[in-house]
């Protein structure tokens, strides 16, 4: 039994010998495993009855044909379960005997796995062809060998266009660099975990940035090329870019700043400060990060700072801006306009933000600003109540005044008539005198009431239709023996005017007082020209002479009260300072204008008055204005 030694047991495959009539003769432990048969109790049982069905019709062609030996097929073994087996017979004669012999291999797990490997090939095949990620290989000299869609898509180049091509086709030169190194790292042995970062050119010219991460392909020790996983970094890196911009932007700001800018952390505690900051609070660095904002500030400011701090974390509103008191090192009190906004990374609250704005010279001129005013507001309410005691007292010793001169003009005028008696040339000049003069000072004193009067707002103006060539003619007719006495010539343009809504009273007191003034003003020898024009809307009169003339800067003083441009005018030419005034407020309240001009050779008064308008009207646009 040389046979049965040879190959019992020494093998997995399985062996069967049968004679020629194919009664088994003998088959070691895997074949009765592979075909499923109970054993060595078989054996002497003709084998093609034992065998499976389908391995019986296999041997019997075997036999008859004695053709494709070896072969695969597949079975049914007895168990049910079915195999791949790998079959040879082989005839031979043994001892003078023929004998069959069968050779079986059960290659089910074999075809298992080369059919789990097609499936994984396939799949991976998918998974690299639909990947979202740029996956490629290249040789070992740097041709590209496949590229998935992704990849194709990436350099927007066709299937065509990169088989083939070389890397640097699609790396910038620095980048290729990069992957060479790479490429003798992977040579050398050192295993790449870290990624690369490649500029590519995609065939349109574009630059595009991408991740990779690259692992040999080996054939047993030798490296025969690269595979390659690459992500679009491009968006990704554009925005690290804009990142790091806006990052080195905001530095520069908080660096730069021309007001204190810092931050804290949730507890108040200052994260950073910049130069501004720290010039504020008189410090280095190292003194004030970490420590606490209520470290440099007053109490008070502290209670405010925290309940600001603590509305904008529950994100109330905060009125800005909170206004605080920092204490700086050495003590010196600073205040400060403050602008903060929460810090957030995601949900959770990191810090706060804030810029200030130092404000102590500006509160330091508030505060003295304040206290100006109020000492201001208190000489008002003084000087108004002193001006209206003047007031007053003008208002009572004039009437005082003007009751004794009344009786004394009377009684002077009695005795320059003779009705008490006759009387001498000689006393009737020194009567004339005084019945002048008394005239003269009952013009002033009845001009001083007016004022007072105009001043309490006691006046009142009697309106009426008038007519305004009346009222010039008789202003002059009143005027013409003090120009006579001084040999002024009175020139007149008097245009044809319509009748106007006016005061005659007091329209003549206003012409009488410009053009006494005129006369007054006037040397000898001088011109007065009075002339009034229809102007559309208006009534204009203008009185001008050929006077002292009035200085720029005065020509709108000159309507103050009590205001004479030289203090020795009333000495020299009389008055009180008071006319110009009254006709001020005499033309206001006709809604009129007055004023004056001056060229150095005389001076021009003009007012201006308005045409007919109903008094109604008047009254509300006057309301409107005030
Ligand atoms: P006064 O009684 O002093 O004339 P006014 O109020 O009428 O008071 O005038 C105020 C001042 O304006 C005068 O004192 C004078 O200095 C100046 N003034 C008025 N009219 C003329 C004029 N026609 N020419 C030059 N100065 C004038």
């Amino acid at each position: 039994m040389g046979l049965k030694n040879n190959i019992s047991g020494s093998s997995f495959d399985g062996v069967a010998v049968t004679d020629e009539l194919g009664r088994l003769e003998f088959s070691n432990d895997s074949f009765f495993e592979i075909v499923g048969l109970p054993g060595e109790e078989l054996i002497g049982k003709c084998f093609m009855e034992v065998i499976p069905e389908d391995m019986r019709d296999l041997l019997e062609r075997w036999r008859q044909t004695g053709t494709d030996m070896p072969y695969e097929t597949k079975i049914m073994a007895r168990n049910g379960e079915e195999k791949n087996l790998y079959i040879s017979c082989v005839r031979a004669e043994f001892d003078g005997t023929k004998k069959y012999m069968i050779i079986i291999k059960d290659i089910s797990e074999q075809k298992k796995l080369e059919s789990n490997l097609k499936e994984s090939e396939a799949r991976y095949r998918e998974l690299f062809e639909n990947a979202d990620d740029t996956m490629y290989t290249l040789d070992g000299k740097g041709f590209f060998l496949t590229i998935n869609n992704a990849g194709r898509k990436a350099l927007g180049a066709t299937m065509n266009e990169i088989i083939g091509s070389h890397a640097s086709r699609w790396l910038t030169p620095d980048s290729m660099k990069v992957a060479n190194e790479r490429f003798m790292k992977h040579i050398s042995g050192v295993s790449l975990d870290e990624t690369a970062i490649y500029e590519i050119v995609c065939r349109n010219g574009e630059h595009k940035w991408a991740e990779l991460r690259t692992r040999p392909i080996k054939e047993g020790a030798k490296i025969i090329g690269i595979h390659g996983i690459a992500r679009d970094i491009t968006e990704k890196k554009r925005l690290e870019e804009q990142l790091k911009e806006s990052e080195a932007k905001y530095r520069d700001l908080f660096e730069n700043a021309d007001d204190p800018m810092f931050t804290l952390d949730p507890e108040g505690n200052f994260i950073e400060l910049n130069d501004t900051g720290l010039n504020l609070l008189g410090c280095i660095k190292n003194e004030v990060i970490g420590s606490n904002i209520s470290r440099w500030m007053t109490p008070e400011s502290d209670v405010i700072a925290r309940k600001a701090m603590k509305k904008r974390i529950n994100g109330e509103q905060v009125d800005p801006p909170t206004i605080l008191e920092m204490v700086s090192k050495n003590e010196e009190h600073r205040w400060v306009e403050v602008k903060s906004r929460i810090l957030k990374d995601g949900n959770r609250i990191k810090g706060l933000h804030g810029i200030a704005r130092d404000i102590t010279e500006k509160r330091i001129m508030e505060q003295q600003l304040k206290e100006y005013h109020g000492k201001l507001q208190k000489s008002y309410e003084e000087l108004k109540e002193a001006d209206r005691l003047k007031t007053e007292f003008i208002s009572n010793i004039t009437h005082e005044l003007l009751t004794p001169l009344t009786s004394i003009k009377g009684f002077v005028e009695l005795l320059n008539d003779e009705t008490i008696g006759k009387i001498n040339d000689e006393q009737k000049k020194s009567l004339d005198i005084v019945l002048r003069n008394s005239d003269r000072l009952i013009q002033l004193i009845k001009e001083l009431i007016d004022a007072a009067y105009f001043e309490q707002n006691k006046f009142k103006l009697k309106f009426g239709m008038v007519s305004i060539n009346n009222i010039i003619s008789r202003s002059l007719q009143d005027m013409h023996p003090q120009a006579n006495e001084k040999k002024i010539t009175i020139i007149q343009d008097i245009k044809s005017l319509p009748d106007i809504w006016a005061d005659e009273e007091k329209i003549i007191q206003v012409l009488s007082n410009l053009l006494s003034n005129a006369i007054k003003f006037t040397p000898q020898n001088g011109i007065i020209s009075v002339t009034a024009v229809d102007d559309t809307n208006h009534i204009k009169i203008s009185i001008t002479d050929t006077g002292i003339g009035i200085p720029p800067d005065k020509l709108s003083r000159i309507f103050d009260r009590f205001y004479q441009i030289d203090g020795s005018t009333s000495r020299k030419y009389g008055g009180m300072g008071i006319g110009l005034s009254i006709c001020k407020s005499i033309i206001e309240g006709h809604y009129g204008s007055i004023w004056a001009e001056s060229n150095g050779n005389g001076s021009t008064f003009n007012v201006t008055l308005p045409k007919l308008i109903k008094k109604k009207r008047r009254v509300r646009e006057h309301n409107v204005k005030s």
